[in-house]
């Protein structure tokens, strides 16, 4: 009988070290970035991105440089 108990212990312990390991490993990974960072608006089309992902030009943002000339080009024409 006491066979048996330390038998369910060692394998209580090996479960529990186990899992902790398995968590430590996923607390390792890299964060991913957090979803809530700053959205700017593109100028030229109003799309929404975030600021990492704009092109800031002058003050105004964009969300392509195709959409920068678009924009630069239809402003210089008016
Ligand atoms: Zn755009």
């Amino acid at each position: 009988m006491g066979k048996l108990i330390f038998l369910v212990l060692a394998i209580v312990i090996v479960w529990v070290v186990l899992k902790n390991l398995a968590k430590a490993r996923r607390r390792d990974q890299p964060p991913r970035p957090p979803a809530a960072e700053d959205m700017v608006r593109c100028t030229h089309c109003g799309v929404h991105l975030p600021r990492s992902e704009s092109l800031l030009t002058q003050g105004v943002y964009f969300c392509s440089a195709e959409h920068r000339r678009q924009h630069e080009s239809g402003r210089d024409a008016r």
